[in-house]
C-alpha cells in the first residue's frame, strides 16, 4: 500500500495509524510535541514506528501519503516541504472514509457542531446502527476499524475539510458561519467560508446540504457559488417548501411533499439556536426515515451536552448555567438571548478581536451585573462599564462565582458564557467549565 506518514500523535493520528497498519501501509507517526502515554502504549503494542518531540525530515519526506492532524497549519515549514515534493496530504476523515461504505452525515459550522451532531446521533441510534465521531470521542478511523457502523455522524472542523480530496457526506450540514480561526486563513473571512463549503464540494444531486437559510453569509455564498447538492434549508423566519421552518411553536419539516411536525415544547434544550439545531437534526432524521414518535421522544429525553448552556444547580432560587464552550461572541449572543430572567453574566478570557455590539440590547434588557474573568479585562470594563450598575473584575473562578452569589437574587440566573478563549487562566474550556461547576457546588 505504500508508506503512510502521520503528523500528529493525537486521537485522529493514532486512529489513522491503526487503520493504516491494518490496511497494509507501512506507518510512521511523528509528533513535534510529546505524545500522550496512553497513545504511546497503543503504538508500541501495535508495533507502529513513531517519534515525538521532533520530526525526522528524512523519514517524513519519503512518504507516499501524509495524514496531517487538524491542529497543524499548512504554514508550517515541514508541511510546505511535503507539498513541494508533491506528496498527497489528507486529513483523517479523507483517509478513513475510503475504508467504509457507511452513510455519512457530516456537520460543520462555526457554532453548534457538537450539539447538533450529538442530537442527531441521539435520535438516529434509536433505530439505526450509527457511530458518532470526528471531533467527538473516539476517532472516525478507529471506529471504522473496531466498530464498522453502517452510519456515521461526524463533527467536522474546517481544518479537517481543508485536507479532503474525495470525501463526500451523503448528508452535509452547515450550522452557521461567523468569523473564527482566521489566523489559519490568512485573516480572510472568505477563505474560511470556502473551507466550510468544502463539505459539499464532492456532493451530487443525490446528496443533501442542510443549512441555515437565515444566515446571510451562507445564502450569499451559495448564490455566488452554487453546489450540486439537493438543498434543504431551515429557517426561524420564513416558510420553507423543501426543508424545515418554525411555524409559531411547531417545527415543520417537508421533504418531497412529505411533512412531519414537531412541537418545540418537546425540546428539552433552551434557546433559539437550539431550535435551529433541532431543525437541522430532525431534517436528517426525516431524510433517514426515522419515525416521528422516535424523533419526538428523542427531543424530550436529550440532556444536552456538557458546557453548552448546561444547567448546573439552583441555589436559593438562583439558576447557575455553564456555557463555557461559548468561546466567541456569536455563541454568547444565543446564550444571553435565551436568558428568561435577570442575569449575572461572567465573561472574559482571551479576546479574539471581539466586537460586542450585537450583545448590547441584551445587556440593557437582561444583564444586572457583569463579572469580568480574565487576565486582561480592560476591553470588557471599557465596553460595558457604563451599561450596568455592577461590573467587577477578577482572575479567579472561585471569586467570580462568590461575587455572583452575592449579587444574584431569587429568580435570577448566573451565566458563565465567556465569549472568549480560555487559555489565559485555564487549560481549556472544559477545565474552565469544570472549575465553574466546582465553585458553584462549593457555595
Ligand atoms: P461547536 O462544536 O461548533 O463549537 P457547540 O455545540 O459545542 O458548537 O456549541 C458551542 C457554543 O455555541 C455553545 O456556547 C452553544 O451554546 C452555542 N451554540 C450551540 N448551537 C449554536 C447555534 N446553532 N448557533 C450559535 N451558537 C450555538
Amino acid at each position: 500500500m505504500g508508506r503512510l506518514v502521520i503528523l500528529g500523535g493525537g486521537e485522529s493520528g493514532i486512529g489513522t495509524a491503526l487503520l493504516g497498519k491494518e490496511k497494509g501501509y507501512e506507518v510512521f507517526v511523528s509528533d513535534k510535541g510529546k505524545i500522550k502515554e496512553k497513545y504511546k502504549h497503543v503504538l508500541i503494542h501495535n508495533e507502529i514506528e513513531w517519534e515525538d518531540e521532533g520530526h525526522t525530515e528524512a523519514k517524513i519526506l519519503n512518504a507516499d501519503i501524509v495524514m496531517k492532524s487538524p491542529g497543524i497549519s499548512d504554514k508550517v515549514a515541514l508541511v510546505k516541504q511535503i507539498h513541494e515534493r508533491g506528496i498527497t496530504v489528507v486529513s483523517e476523515i479523507e483517509f478513513a472514509s475510503k475504508f467504509t461504505e457507511a452513510t455519512i452525515i457530516g456537520i460543520t459550522g462555526s457554532n453548534g457542531k457538537t450539539t447538533t451532531a450529538t442530537l442527531i446521533h441521539h435520535i438516529l441510534k434509536q433505530e439505526l446502527n450509527v457511530g458518532l465521531a470526528g471531533n467527538i470521542g473516539d476517532s472516525f478511523a478507529k471506529q471504522i476499524l473496531e466498530e464498522n457502523f453502517k452510519n456515521y455522524v461526524l463533527e467536522i472542523s474546517s481544518f479537517q475539510l481543508d485536507d479532503i480530496i474525495d470525501f463526500k457526506p451523503k448528508i452535509a450540514i452547515i450550522t452557521n458561519i461567523t468569523p473564527d480561526h482566521l489566523d489559519r486563513y490568512d485573516y480572510k473571512f472568505e477563505n474560511y467560508i470556502d473551507s466550510k463549503f468544502r463539505i459539499a464540494m464532492n456532493q451530487t444531486k443525490d446528496d443533501y446540504l442542510i443549512y441555515d437559510a437565515d444566515d446571510e453569509v451562507i445564502t450569499k455564498h451559495l448564490k455566488n457559488n452554487p453546489v450540486q447538492s439537493t438543498l434543504l434549508p431551515f429557517s426561524l423566519e420564513k416558510n420553507i417548501e423543501n426543508g424545515a421552518y418554525l411555524d409559531k411553536d411547531t417545527i415543520k419539516i417537508t421533504i418531497n411533499n412529505n411533512q412531519i411536525i414537531m412541537p418545540t415544547s418537546n425540546l428539552t434544550l433552551e434557546g433559539k439556536h437550539n431550535i435551529k439545531n433541532a431543525m437541522a437534526a430532525s431534517t436528517v432524521a426525516h431524510l433517514l426515515k426515522i419515525r416521528k414518535q422516535t424523533i419526538r421522544e428523542s427531543f424530550e429525553n436529550f440532556q444536552g451536552v456538557e458546557h453548552r448552556l448546561e444547567q448546573v444547580l439552583k441555589i436559593n432560587k438562583v439558576q447557575y448555567i455553564n456555557d463555557s464552550k461559548a468561546t466567541n461572541v456569536n455563541a454568547t449572543y444565543y446564550a444571553l438571548e435565551s436568558m428568561d430572567a435577570p442575569t449575572v453574566w461572567i465573561v472574559g478570557g482571551v479576546d479574539k478581536g471581539n466586537n460586542y455590539e450585537a450583545l448590547f440590547p441584551f445587556i440593557n434588557e437582561k444583564v444586572k451585573a457583569i463579572i469580568c474573568l480574565g487576565v486582561d479585562n480592560e476591553k470588557l470594563m471599557n465596553t460595558f462599564g457604563n451599561m450596568v450598575d455592577v461590573i467587577i473584575e477578577t482572575q479567579f473562578m472561585s471569586e467570580a462565582v462568590k461575587i455572583a452569589y452575592k449579587v444574584a437574587n431569587a429568580g435570577d440566573n448566573v451565566l458563565l458564557s465567556p465569549a472568549c478563549a480560555s487559555f489565559d487562566l485555564f487549560e481549556n474550556y472544559e477545565d474552565r467549565g469544570r472549575q465553574f461547576k466546582n465553585a458553584v457546588r462549593n457555595l
